[in-house]
């Protein structure tokens, strides 16, 4: 076994190289990369592009060589537009992937020090907290109350203890208690990575949507081979040429399927999530961002996400006297006041004995590097800490034993070796384990209220002379009052969500009167406030119903927050909540939005969250919210978009077999049409910026249906519309030349697709609203699908592709006149609502 020779100071800068050079870094061989032939054979592999393929072939052995070559050419040109495309989202979510590498705190050189997991060599020292994952197989040199959550080497679920000598593995989990670790073995010699593949992926399994409209393209592909194997069968009966009728079939079966359809939803998902990393918002499941959308309550913890979770101490009490603190931040430069007068630890044992528990129970360390002063440690025994310096308190001696805070215990406790304990925690527990009597209690109770209804975080610190680590009968000594102000952003994010119809519940560990406080600064309405302990009295009735108002959560410990999300749940509500701690990892799977903290959060909380924020932000919550929210009306946009496209060309195929006429639209045209020009047009439209009222529409339910009658009436009424009027246009030159009349319907179903992606842009808004020039992409998309319908039309290669002749001014006038009104009618419905509503 590797053993450390100095255990304290762990590894050398040149040691670790040396190991480095043995070993190689921490990592498992990449998660295999999806390779970028794989990404273009998956294009070509869908049952339509099989269809057509096929088609090509009899096409081919019929005789028919340019409809060959021009399927072939689309199929080909199709392939190479999805694979650009799927290739940009298959990076993005790599990018995504890079950017959950996990973290490990290393000594070395005497110095603690956070450092990229993949950096560890065996033979670092290293200390795990609860929380965290285990970033390398390591023995225990030091080990505190440690237990380990092995399941996912083991499948067993209930936590192992760990004493010194143990090992721990990669992968496993610290769920409690503090260790330091020799690394033992790294990367591919680890367990783990002898039987797993790498950790913190993202889930790209297919989302509810992207099934529905999976489901979707399926059935109308199906009704599409039914319809067209009709048609073909008729015109075989009624002693069609069966070639023609062939190919009118398959053209009928092309114009019904909305091909570009699940492609474009995947990747309008994946460039959002990457679009959301841009605002600080990790999506670890594609779903999340589709959930995202619907949230309808955020329930939000404080410390961190609400507030600044930089915290300064501001005040002091004890039983006999009160005392200010000056300075803010880490930087130990202010000082302690009493009566105006500065007061030292050495003048004052009262003040002596508070500071001592705060320098001693503790993990907290500073540092001054350069100008300014780090901390290393949670903000709030930093803050302590910084204490103590102001005050000129030496820190007392070694520390032989300790009983961890958790979440769960809100206190924390530890033993020195000139034996005495150091206790401190939320007043009320740490009150529990002191002998006091009745009035001084009060004493300290009022004063702590006090301070909290100041908006003050309270803790509160005892002592004991005791050889034997045990929390009772300890000396209440005094009140530190923290300020953590709340973050400058958060009010108006408040504001943002409750405008959008999403309620925001806060639910803390911190005191009632603190949260109320704070909840008042940040305009947060509450109007009654539940305690951990008064949710544990109540029915599930009784809670729904405290749900019902504007209620606050205090006091509570994670188990409670799941029972929270579950009664909301059960009211229908589409929850996202917040956590950070090891115990918050089931409530954020019970969650619809699991919303875990990059900063400060533990590995546990992020490998059970949907969604990661890197700036430990409730901003960034609401802002994530409105991403999901223009990305589902995206989606809604550009599949009604697509559909209304298709239903034009089936209704003037339809029409015109009905009344007998020659085919208005060639397959190869049609293909053009559906996978060439449409596709880029979508994937543009799913680009909408986010529409100016969007966060002030109600919360969309559960599952609200990418097409509703609206939805359907839209589609169908567009449709008739392009249909007809490609049809007449077709029948009114058909006596002229029956080229020249397919290549004017052909050309004006083109263009009509083109103009009416405006009635899409927005499905209330006018574009005028929206901003004609705002999506520039979309007007690039519209040009250039524009121009290769010019090139289509006069270029003699792609003519004798695709059958075309040239046409007349005359020809695009009549086009441009005829697509008029679906420019101007939608947006004079769309007005006129928008108008009314005002
Ligand atoms: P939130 O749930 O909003 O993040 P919180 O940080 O107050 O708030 P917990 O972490 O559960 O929630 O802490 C609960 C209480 O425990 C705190 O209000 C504080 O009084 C006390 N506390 C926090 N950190 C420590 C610590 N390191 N040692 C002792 N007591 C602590």
């Amino acid at each position: 076994m590797l053993k450390h020779a100095t255990p304290r100071t762990g590894l050398t800068t040149e040691q670790v190289a040396e190991a480095r050079a043995k070993y190689g870094p921490n990592a498992l061989p990449e998660a295999r990369r999806v390779h970028p032939l794989v990404v273009l054979f998956r294009q070509f592999t869908s049952f339509l592009v099989l269809i057509l393929i096929a088609a090509a072939c009899i096409a081919f052995f019929v005789g028919e060589v340019t409809d060959t070559l021009a399927i072939g050419i689309v199929v080909v040109l199709n392939g190479v537009l999805g694979f650009v495309q799927e290739w940009r989202a298959e990076t993005a979510l790599n990018t995504l992937r890079n950017m959950l590498a996990p973290q490990a705190l290393v000594v070395r050189d005497g110095q603690e020090q956070h450092i990229e997991a993949r950096a560890l060599v065996p033979g670092d020292l290293i200390i795990v907290n609860a929380g965290d994952r285990v970033p390398a197989d390591a023995e225990l040199v030091e080990a505190l109350a440690v237990q380990v959550d092995e399941s996912i080497l083991t499948g067993e679920s209930l936590p192992v203890e760990k004493a010194c000598d143990d090992m721990v593995f990669t992968g496993s989990s610290v769920v409690s208690g503090r260790a330091e670790a020799v690394v033992q073995a790294t990367g591919t010699h680890t367990e783990f990575g002898k039987i797993a593949e790498l950790t913190g992926s993202v889930d790209t399994k297919k989302t509810p949507l992207q099934r529905q409209l999976g489901r979707l393209a399926t059935q109308l592909g199906l009704a599409a081979l039914m319809v067209a194997a009709l048609i073909l069968g008729l015109g075989l009966y009624m002693g069609q040429d069966p070639v023609e009728m062939f190919m009118t079939g398959l053209s009928l079966a092309v114009a019904m399927v909305p091909e570009g359809l699940p492609a474009v939803v995947t990747i309008t998902l994946a460039l959002g999530a990457a679009a959301m990393v841009r605002q600080k918002a990790l999506v670890r499941r594609l779903q999340a961002v589709e959930t995202l959308g619907s949230a309808s309550v955020i329930c939000t913890d404080k410390t961190g996400t609400l507030t600044e979770n930089k915290m300064t101490a501001t005040r002091i009490w004890t039983p006999k006297r009160t005392y200010k603190v000056t300075g803010t931040g880490y930087d130990p430069a202010g000082h302690i006041e009493l009566d105006g007068a500065r007061v030292r630890a050495s003048d004052d044992p009262v003040l002596a004995a508070v500071l001592r528990v705060g320098m001693t129970c503790t993990h907290a360390s500073l540092h001054h590097e350069g100008d300014t002063w780090q901390m290393l440690g949670t903000p709030t025994e930093g803050a302590l800490v910084t204490l103590g310096l102001k005050g000129w308190c030496e820190a007392a001696d070694e520390i032989t034993g300790e009983i961890p805070f958790s979440s769960d215990r809100k206190r924390m406790s530890v033993s020195t070796a000139s034996g005495m304990i150091f206790t401190k925690g939320a007043p009320e527990h740490v009150l529990d384990v002191c002998a006091i009597d009745a009035a001084s209690r009060d004493a300290v109770l009022a004063a702590y209220q006090d301070m909290a209804a100041a908006g003050l975080r309270v803790i509160a610190l005892a002592q004991r002379d005791s050889p034997e680590l045990r929390e009772e009968g300890l000396e209440f000594l005094g009140l530190v009052g923290l300020i953590d102000p709340p973050r400058s952003e958060v009010r108006n994010a408040i504001t943002l969500a409750r405008a959008a119809g999403i309620r925001v519940i806060m639910i803390t560990g911190d005191s009632p009167i603190t949260a109320a406080a704070i909840a008042e600064q940040l305009d947060l309405p509450v109007t009654s406030s539940l305690t951990g302990a008064e949710v544990e009295q109540l029915s599930d009735e009784e809670l729904s119903m405290a749900l019902q108002g504007d209620v606050l959560f205090a006091r509570t410990r994670p188990a409670h927050k799941m029972r929270i999300v579950a009664a909301l749940q059960n009211a229908g509500q589409i929850v996202a909540m917040t956590g950070d701690g090891v115990n918050d990892a089931p409530a954020l799977k019970q969650a619809d939005i699991g919303i875990a903290m990059g900063v400060r959060g533990t590995d546990v909380a992020r490998d059970a969250s949907d969604l990661v924020l890197l700036d430990d932000n409730f901003a960034t919550i609401v802002r994530a919210i409105g991403e999901g929210r223009r990305q589902f009306a995206n989606v809604r946009k550009f599949v009604r978009y697509l559909l209304s496209s298709n239903a034009g060309e089936v209704i003037a195929l339809l029409a015109n077999i009905l009344i007998g006429g020659p085919l208005i639209f060639l397959a190869t045209q049609i293909l053009w049409m559906n996978l060439v020009t449409d596709g880029v047009t979508a994937v543009a439209l799913g680009l909408e910026k986010g529409e100016p009222d969007q966060m002030r529409q109600k919360v969309k339910p559960k599952n609200t249906p990418i097409l509703d009658r609206w939805g359907l009436l839209t589609i169908l009424g567009l449709g008739c519309y392009t249909g007809g009027a490609s049809l007449w246009l077709f029948w009114s030159l058909l006596e002229v030349n029956v080229d020249l009349a397919r290549t004017a319907g052909f050309t004006a179903m083109v263009v009509f697709e083109k103009i009416s992606v405006f009635a899409f842009r927005s499905l209330h808004l006018p574009c005028w609203r929206i901003g004609w020039l705002s999506n520039p992409l979309l007007l690039l998309a519209l040009a250039v699908t524009l121009g290769a319908q010019v090139v289509a039309v006069y270029w003699p290669p792609l003519q004798s592709l695709l059958h075309t002749v040239p046409l007349s001014l005359n020809h695009w006038l009549t086009i441009g006149v005829l697509a008029l009104p679906i420019l101007l009618g939608p947006e004079l419905v769309k007005s006129l609502l928008y108008l009314t509503k005002k």
